[in-house]
């Protein structure tokens, strides 16, 4: 039986030295109390194997005695251990100064119980077939220790289990396990007491591993499981584990909703997510991750998921599982951006960048068609913006956007390159040139409350690709210019590019190119063309640029000043013009005629490049001329074209002394009602105007009409293009003050004027 003990308390105390050495590569703050305990029952164990096997009676009855204090301990850091395992304070539950106090006291008479034999003494017996052992008989005293054993066990029973129940479900194992070997070993002990063998002994061995394994090692697993899954549940991830027979085994929140049998998910064949799943598990090797569209109902979800095989240590397949990943959101965003830089946000057709993109790809891919770029303009859309507000414009833009969308068009590419203009890529065989002009005629403000008191043109420009490798944008600039042939021909809506544009381009830009020098070298010369009263007398006159060109001879205005009108160089023209004008009146002025006048041109474009107010001021001020003599032509478009702006400085005009004047009235737009608001000195109307539009019998009930009312509203009238004695006959009769036109004179150089006017009057 001894033998047997051995060998068993031996490897006990293997095992105990194995957990004792592992326990040195552990991190666990009651790492040190677990190495206590292991030692203490190692020392337990170890001092029994001696119990068992020394003869000598004296050595034995210290070994009992050193069991005896080793188990106190024991005891005593249990305590210690099932208190501070849950963090409590160890010093607020028992009072540690005392148990210590009472623990050495007991140690002491433990020890000097080898002497004087006052607890227990030991008396040699034979058991178990003649195997000698010690067996021991107690005194009273030795009850005293009895007492501190059962405290230690109760304290430490009660504290295991009250901290059992009060753990979560997971860590009750732990206390359970503990407390369960003590019960054990204090069972052990009431029945091995008084007898040849101690059985407890081997309870405190299992103590010190169970200790060790349930601290050290032990995890719970399903709190780990527990723990794993709460994580996974709120996952922004979705997580579907599916089982050998592609069973999902487990889905989480996010997975769940995808799975979900009310409104499921499917593919664009129809398959159900859930069937889906089981064919990527059944048909796929390898893991993957990959973006796939699903539908619920109409709605298109698009979902990254990750598969990934499982297989066991030997490779042997187990299930796998699905890391999915609503991309919709993120995807949507990246394709709404995406639209905004290729498309235009108000009519949702392509930008300019985008169009030409597209143009390029496939003028490139179709090499053997003849293809056109088509371009649409809206007259005067600027204007129309400022005069019937951005919404209305917004309205007609998108108006323009659906004919230019509709599929009658045959379009093959469509995009709105800027404001108001739009292009299309259509090939020539299938262009109908008038029904596309008159369909883009029909754009109109759908929607306004108020309709829009404006005619709505829509010129169109064609450009035939002859040269695919011109940029696209350099073809879309060349329909748009041939919109340019059409403007002031009231009839016509579309206008082709070609040779002649071409031509007319090559024109502009030598005029801009020989403009450079043209002012320095004084080759810009003003001529005048006088103004006379009713009877025949000259008044002034208007100053009318002409340019001397070394190589091209005399060109009038008309030439080159809409060039310069589109680019900005006009404004140069006119400064020099006024400059020369004020020149001029100051000569007149030493020469005693103050009495004349000259009138000056004043550009629509003037208003936004120059600060007019300024200049004149200032010219009048450097030649010291009396502002009265000098008259300022402002066209009624300009005035239009900002209202309120144009009024103020006409007014501010009017009150430095200035004569201003409404030069080309009836050309514009303007309705006669516009005349009441407007204050200027003098009317002046074009006959040429109103000659080319309407009959003359119309014409002339028109002319009485403005003259009547400018009259009434106290502003002189002069009429140029005044040709023949018989319109000169009848503007008098109607009420005109004053005339201008080549029955009188035409415009002429200065020389010319002073020879005829000045050497006349003397
Ligand atoms: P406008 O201001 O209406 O000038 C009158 C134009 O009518 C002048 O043409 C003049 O020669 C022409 N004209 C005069 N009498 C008659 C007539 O009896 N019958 C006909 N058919 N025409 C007549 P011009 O000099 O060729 O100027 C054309 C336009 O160029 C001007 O029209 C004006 O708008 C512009 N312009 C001329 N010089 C200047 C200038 O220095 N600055 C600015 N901004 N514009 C100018
Ligand atoms: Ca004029
Ligand atoms: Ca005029």
């Amino acid at each position: 039986m001894k033998f047997f003990m051995g060998i068993l308390l031996a490897v006990a105390l293997v095992v105990m030295a194995f957990c004792m050495a592992a326990t040195h590569f552990k991190k666990h703050n009651l790492k040190r109390l677990i190495q206590i305990m292991l030692s203490i029952a190692i020392l337990i164990v170890f001092n029994y194997e001696i119990v068992l096997f020394l003869k000598n009676e004296q050595g034995n009855l210290l070994a009992h005695s050193v069991y005896f204090i080793a188990t106190d301990w024991m005891l005593y850091y249990m305590l210690q251990f099932s208190i501070e395992y849950s963090g409590s304070n160890f010093d607020q539950f028992v009072k540690r100064k005392l148990m210590l106090l009472l623990l050495f006291a007991d140690g002491v008479s433990l020890l000097l119980n080898t002497k004087f034999c006052h607890l227990f003494r030991l008396h040699p017996v034979t058991r178990y077939h003649g195997e000698h052992f010690y067996a021991m008989e107690t005194t009273p005293f030795f009850y005293v220790h009895y007492c501190i054993i059962i405290m230690l066990v109760t304290f430490c029973l009660t504290s295991l289990f009250y901290r059992a129940f009060h753990m979560p479900r997971f860590y009750r194992t732990k206390y359970l396990t503990i407390a369960i070997i003590m019960v054990i070993i204090v069972i052990a002990n009431i029945f091995s007491f008084k007898q040849a063998i101690d059985f407890s002994i081997i309870g405190y061995a299992l103590e010190g591993i169970a200790l060790y394994q349930c601290v050290l090692i032990f995890t719970p697993q399903r709190l780990l499981q527990k723990t794993l899954m709460v994580i996974s549940q709120d996952m922004p991830v979705g997580l579907i584990v599916l089982d050998i027979e592609g069973e999902v085994l487990y889905s989480n929140c996010l997975a769940r909703d995808l799975l979900n049998a009310d409104s499921p998910l499917s593919n664009k064949h129809g398959v159900p997510f859930r069937e889906w799943c089981r064919e990527q598990y059944f048909s796929k090797a390898e893991n993957t991750t990959q973006d796939y569209t699903f539908y619920r109902h109409a709605e298109k979800t698009i979902l990254n998921i990750q598969f990934e095989i499982l297989r066991d240590a030997r490779g042997k397949l187990q299930g796998g599982y699905f890391v999915i990943y609503d991309r919709t959101e993120e995807i949507n965003k990246m394709q709404e951006e995406r639209f905004l830089a290729t498309h235009d946000s108000l009519t949702g057709l392509y930008n300019k960048n985008q169009f030409c993109r597209k143009t390029r790809d496939y003028i490139d891919n179709h090499q053997d068609e003849t293809l056109l770029i088509v371009c649409s303009n809206i007259k005067d859309f600027k204007m129309i913006n400022d005069l019937f507000g951005d919404k209305a414009g917004d309205l007609i833009l998108k108006s323009s956007a659906d004919m230019v969308k509709s599929p009658e068009n045959n379009a093959l590419v469509y995009g709105r390159l800027s404001n108001d203009i739009f292009a299309l890529l259509i090939r020539k065989v299938d262009f109908n040139e008038d029904r596309f002009a008159s369909r883009m005629q029909e754009v109109s403000p759908a929607g306004m409350e108020t309709e829009i008191s404006y005619p709505l043109i829509n010129y169109i420009g064609i450009y035939e690709i002859t040269d695919p490798t011109v940029p696209v944008s350099v073809m879309c600039d060349r329909a748009k210019l041939a919109i340019s042939k059409i403007k002031g021909d009231y009839h016509k809506r579309t206008a082709h590019y070609d040779e002649e544009l071409r031509e007319n381009i090559r024109c502009e830009t030598e005029l801009i190119r020989d403009f450079n020098n043209a002012i320095d070298q004084k080759q810009l010369k003003m001529y005048l063309q006088p103004q006379v009263s009713s009877d025949g007398r000259m008044l002034g006159a208007e100053a009318l640029v002409r340019w001397e060109h070394p190589v091209k001879g005399l060109i009038p205005p008309a030439q080159f000043l809409p060039v310069f009108e589109k680019n900005g160089l006009i404004s140069d023209v006119d400064k020099y013009m006024w400059e020369t004008a004020c020149a001029q009146l100051r000569d007149w002025k030493e020469q005693g005629r103050e009495d004349l006048y000259i009138s000056v041109n004043i550009s629509p474009r003037d208003f936004y490049l120059l600060n007019i107010y300024q200049i004149f001021t200032e010219l009048v001020e450097k030649y010291e001329i009396n502002p009265r003599n000098l008259k300022l032509e402002i066209t009624e478009t300009a005035i239009i074209m900002d209202f309120d702006r144009q009024m103020e400085l006409i007014s501010k005009l009017r009150s430095y002394g200035f004569s201003v004047e409404m030069d080309d009235f009836g050309s514009g737009n303007s309705s006669l009602n516009l005349l009441k608001d407007i204050y200027v000195d003098v009317l002046k109307i074009d006959m040429v105007f109103l000659q080319a539009a309407q009959d003359e019998e119309r014409s002339r009930k028109i002319l009485r009409m403005i003259i009547s009312l400018s009259k009434q509203l106290g502003m002189p009238v002069i009429t140029e293009g005044v040709e023949t004695i018989e319109q000169l006959r009848f503007l008098d009769q109607m009420g005109c003050d004053m005339f201008q036109g080549y029955y009188f004179a035409r415009p002429m150089p200065v020389e010319q004027f002073e020879r005829l006017y000045f050497e006349q009057s003397r």
